[in-house]
């Protein structure tokens, strides 16, 4: 990896971690709203409580992905597969620059937690 490309992925995933920190703020706030008015209204607030909840989880763990990109970044480790220590692939590490896990990895797991 040369130095110009290490640069471009540290701002993708820096600009990520900024707009996810954004983005879980906004959702905490979400949370700390009590759910009141009709009955009505309370079956939504409660709903929506659920997939805010499941998007925090969510956020939080790509947070951690992004978070352990920049510390491979730093290691110099980054763009190998957490799993089979393979190199993961420039056009999955393109599109997604958080990816621990190679491609067959990835969906080894997928399969698994379908199974
Ligand atoms: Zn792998």
């Amino acid at each position: 990896m040369t130095k110009r490309q290490k640069q471009r992925i540290e701002q993708q995933l820096q600009a990520k971690a900024l707009d996810l920190q954004e983005e879980l703020a906004r959702l905490r706030d979400k949370l700390t709203l009590e759910p009141g008015g009709d009955s009505a209204d309370y079956q939504r607030a409660v709903a929506d409580r659920g997939s805010t909840i499941l998007a925090v989880n969510r956020g939080m763990e790509l947070m951690s992905r992004v978070a352990s990109a920049l510390a491979a970044l730093e290691s110099g480790s980054y763009g190998m597969c957490a799993q089979c220590e393979e190199p993961i692939g420039e056009k999955r590490l393109r599109a997604v620059p958080w990816a621990t896990l190679c491609v067959q990895c990835r969906s080894k797991i997928e399969d698994g937690r379908a199974a």
